[in-house]
Formats: structure tokens, sequence, C-alpha cells
């Protein structure tokens, strides 16, 4: 303010005479740059969104915009330029922060002056409301005051928050790297970035979450976790967007999410990961994708006396979960289950886990612990990794004595499971024996109820992708046209917020070993061999399980391209 106030005061001898009147108008630009460049820096700092450089630019454009005001001979000149120079470099910050944000949020536009002057519901607030957090006691977790010293690290954290739940992500992220610090998003396994932050917001927010799951907030370097729940209260929609056509309930459920939050330090800083877990979307194994046949083969398996079931995928995506419905399935009262994890995702009720930790101890391999898990008598083990001789053959041998093995192992699909497991194992029939069946799985996101569109596909492309093209009417694909309010603003889907996708289903290739192909692969048949005879067998690839969903309408033909070309 003193510099501001000294130029003003050399106004008069520039100008060569005094005017009250041109004083004032002065006074009243400057009063207004000075309101801009505040709102800038306060909507900047909630929204992460580029808060030095737009402080610098609102800055910079009045400074220069006075400096030329003053200068310039013409009083009225100096002021359009003032104005000019000030106004566009807002006009500019209010174009680019409208993109980022949701459209009532949006400021400027013919809704927001709506909002302003009281033709829309004023109860229609702008900004984050809080978040209702509470500690895995049931405690309810404050909102902070003010005059907090956390308070910053409040707002950002319930900002978060609240752009987490909106958008449904499983994993929030703050990373910390050379360039500055970024929040990612992840929404149905695709990451898309929220912008960066400063350091100083991060570090508070990070505090912030810290102290509010009980983890120690004076350690910055070890690595910590602690657990929040976030209740997100029933979502009424807009019975107007309703009439747009979407396929949507008047009332979004509640819904209950657990925050699982870690931290670490890192040479360039402490990061967070939270990873939000939908505890009232009741999962069950018959709710994992599998089509009623694939269901059949794994409840045989259940009934069967013992056995291995190998299964895995390209990049360990959703094997946890259907290992964990693959046991609740089990009656853990009738049976004995345990599982031996390295990293639990979870708790089963009922069931025995337990935690390998490679901590360097020679005597204590994965193999070794497994086996005093099977001293223990279990009718059910599930193993989460399979990587050495010991941990196969173990395995192997033991499912020969009536136990059923679950074991997770890394492969795209079923053949590369079965020349996996064959080659750990180093013996052909110790390994085909108690083998059952191979289960290769994928996730492919699923086609939005509320917006998805049918479309009539053409039947080159059909045939193209080995679909019975005349026998295919209709497939679905997100929408290509989203409805326009009259201001010209799409209304997007309020399920998925016009993403066109909402949540994740498995798609599986299930592999049947009988006794023909064990006789084959004993035998050293070879690949083409076993793939032929699996293929009389009716087996379907992965991919072909893929497009069955596209027919039936829930996911799209570009959804599962996307899929098979990532994980190429
Ligand atoms: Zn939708």
């Amino acid at each position: 303010m003193d510099t501001l106030s000294y130029m003003l005061a050399e106004v008069p001898q520039q100008g060569g005479y005094f005017s009250l009147v041109k004083w004032f108008v002065l006074l009243a630009a400057a009063v207004g740059w000075i309101a801009v460049a505040q709102w800038v820096d306060k909507d900047t700092w909630r929204l992460h969104y580029k808060r030095f450089t737009f402080n610098g630019v609102i800055v910079g454009a009045g400074v220069l915009g006075l400096i030329v005001w003053l200068l310039v001979p013409y009083f009225v000149v100096g002021l359009l330029v003032f104005v000019v120079c000030v106004g566009g470099s807002a006009g500019v910050y209010v174009i680019l922060r409208n993109q980022l944000v949701p459209e009532n949020s949006r400021v400027l536009t013919g809704d927001h002056f709506a909002r302003l002057f009281g033709r829309k519901d004023a109860s229609e607030k702008v900004g984050p409301s809080p978040v209702l957090l509470q500690t895995m006691a049931h405690q309810a977790v404050p909102a902070l005051p003010e005059s907090d010293p956390l308070y910053e690290g409040y707002v950002a954290g319930q900002t978060l928050l609240t752009e987490a739940i909106n958008r449904r992500a499983e994993r929030v992220a703050i990373t910390p790297s050379a360039k500055g610090i970024g929040v990612q998003y992840t929404i149905d396994g695709i990451v898309s970035d929220g912008g960066p932050i400063d350091r100083r917001t991060a570090d508070l927010m990070i505090a912030y979450f810290k102290k509010m799951a009980g983890m120690d907030v004076a350690d910055r370097r070890k690595p910590q976790s602690g657990k929040l729940t976030a209740q997100e209260p029933a979502q009424p929609i807009d019975p107007q967007i309703l009439a747009l056509g979407y396929n949507a309930p008047d009332v979004l459920p509640a819904r209950s999410l657990l925050l699982d939050i870690r931290t670490s330090g890192t040479r360039a800083g402490e990061t967070m990961q939270i990873q939000t877990l939908d505890q009232s979307e009741l999962l069950s194994f018959d709710r994992l994708g599998m089509t009623d046949r694939q269901m059949q083969l794994v409840a045989s398996f259940r009934q069967s006396a013992g056995g291995v079931v190998v299964f895995g995928c390209g990049d360990k995506l959703g094997t946890t979960t259907t290992l964990y419905q693959a046991l609740r399935a089990h009656d853990a009262f009738m049976s004995n289950v345990q599982t031996i994890e390295e990293r639990p995702e979870g708790e089963i009720e009922n069931i025995t886990q337990h935690v390998y930790k490679a901590d360097g101890a020679e005597e204590q391999t994965f193999g070794r612990q497994l086996q005093s898990i099977i001293r223990r008598g279990p009718d059910i083990v599930a193993v989460s990794q399979c990587k050495d001789k010991e941990t196969a053959q173990l395995i192997a041998r033991s499912a020969a004595e009536n136990v059923k093995f679950y074991v997770e192992m890394s492969g795209r699909d079923t053949f590369t499971l079965l020349a996996r497991w064959v080659a750990l194992v180093g013996d052909l029939s110790l390994a085909m024996q108690p083998l059952t069946l191979v289960i290769a799985q994928t996730l492919v996101r699923r086609l939005c109820t509320g917006c998805r569109e049918a479309y009539r596909p053409d039947p080159d492309l059909l045939r193209k992708i080995n679909l019975p093209a005349d026998r295919i009417e209709k497939l679905y694909r997100p929408p290509t046209r989203v409805p326009m309010d009259k201001q010209g603003n799409k209304i997007p889907c309020p399920l998925c917020q016009g993403i066109g996708y909402r949540g994740r289903t498995g798609v599986f290739e299930v592999l049947v070993v009988d006794d023909e192909l064990r006789r084959l692969v004993v035998g050293n048949a070879s690949a083409n061999e076993i793939k032929k005879y699996c293929r009389t067998q009716k087996m379907l690839y992965l991919q072909e399980e893929a497009l069955r969903k596209v027919i039936a309408g829930e996911t799209s033909i570009n959804e599962v391209v996307r899929i098979f070309q990532e994980s190429k």
C-alpha cells in the first residue's frame, strides 16, 4: 500500500494540476484492482490452481496498467489501459478456472448472476460443504475454527475429499516431484490430474489428515497409516436434470466410505495417498462379473476334496477382491480357512489371515511360513503370491492331501498362468495332478446406466472383431450428445459426472483342467495342441468374454479396445 499511496501522491505533479475527481477515479480503480487480486488469490488457493502464477499475473498487469496510466498524458486513455490490463488478465483467469470447476461453481456466467440476484435457490452454495468425518472409534472429527493453526489444511482437505467423493475416486494422491506438488484422482483405474498445489497447503493438509487419523504429525519421514470414515449424505437429484432423460433415481443413496490414509517422506517432501472404500457397496462372489458357467465351475471346486485354483492377471488389478470374495463364499464356520498375504487389503470375517513379512530373516521364507500354516490342518488356504519352487511344490503336495488352495500368480491369460505354475513346480505330474482351474481376470469399466446410448453398430466392424453381425442390432456407448442449458452449458449425467462409465466389472477367462488336459500337458503336448483342446471344451478367451459384456450392454467396444491395448 505504501508504494501505491506514494504513486498516487505523485499524480498531481505528473498531470500538471490536481483534480479531486481524477483522484477519486484513480483510488476507485486501485481498490477494484486490489479486490480482484484478493479474490484471485483466494480462489486459486481454494482450487489448488496455479496460485503463484495468477497472483503474479494480476499484480503485474495492474502495476503495468498503473505505470502506463501515470505516463500517458490523457487521463481517460490511461484509465482504459488500466482497466483492459486488470480486466483482461482477470478474464483469462476466469475462463481457465471455469473449465476446472463443476457447473454450479462457475463465475460470471448467466447462471452465476442468476444465483447472485436470488433468481435461483439461495441454498445452492458455491464451494465445498463439509464432508463428515469419523474416527474408527466412531467419534466425529470436528470442523476446525479459523483460529486453528491447521485451518488452511482443514479447508484444503475438505475440498480434496469433496472432489474425490463427488467424482467417486478410489484413490487420491498428493505427490511431490521436481516440478511441484501434484494432486491425482484415480477414477475406475484411470488417473486424472487434479492440478498442482503449493507446498505449504500440501503440508498443512497432510498434517490435518494425520492429526485426525491419530498419526504422528511430527514424524514426516517414516511411512505411516491411519483410517477415517467419511459419510456422504443422500443426494437428491434436481428434477430438471432428470427431465433431460437421464436414467437416474431421484435420490442417490447415502454412502459410507472407509478412508485408508498413508503418508511417507521422500526426498522431494511428504507424500500422501488416500484409498477410499465404499462400505455401503455389498460386493459378493456372484457380483464379481463371472458368467453363470464360470461361477458353477468355482462352486464345484468349493465342494471338492482338495485341489488348486491358480488365478491372476497382468497387473494385479482386482485379484485381491476376487480372492476375498472366493473365500467368503466358503462356509467359514464349517471349514477352517486361512490366508497368507504380503499386504492384506482388508479383513475377512471368521478367516485367519497371516501376514508374511520379508524382513530378511533367512529361516522365515514364504514357503516355511506357509508350511507352519498347513501344519495347523486348514481346509482352505489362500496364497497371495507364489514365486518360488519351495512354495509351489508345497502347495502341489498338500493339495493332494485334501487341502484346497487359491493361488495368486502373475500372468495375463490362463495359458501364461498354466505355464508359469508348471515351470515353478518343476515336475509335470506333480503340478498337473491337483490343478483344477486356472483363472485369468481383467477389469473393464462399466457403462453408466444413467446415460449410456444405444446405437446401431457397423456390421463390418463387428465382423472384424468376430461378432455375429447379423444377430446384433444394437450396442451401447457413452453418450455422444450432452444436453445443454439455455446458456449453452453442458449438463452432465448426475450419476457419472459426464464420464459415461461408472464402476468396473471383472472379466474372467477360465481354463478347466480335466484328465485329458492333464494327459496332454504331462505328455509334453505343444501349446497349440493344448489351446486347440481347450477350444473344443468351449473355453472363451479373455477378449471374447469381454466382448460378451459389450453385447450385454455392460461395457463398450472402445473400453475393451483400451483395456487390451494397454495390456499388450
Ligand atoms: Zn452417466
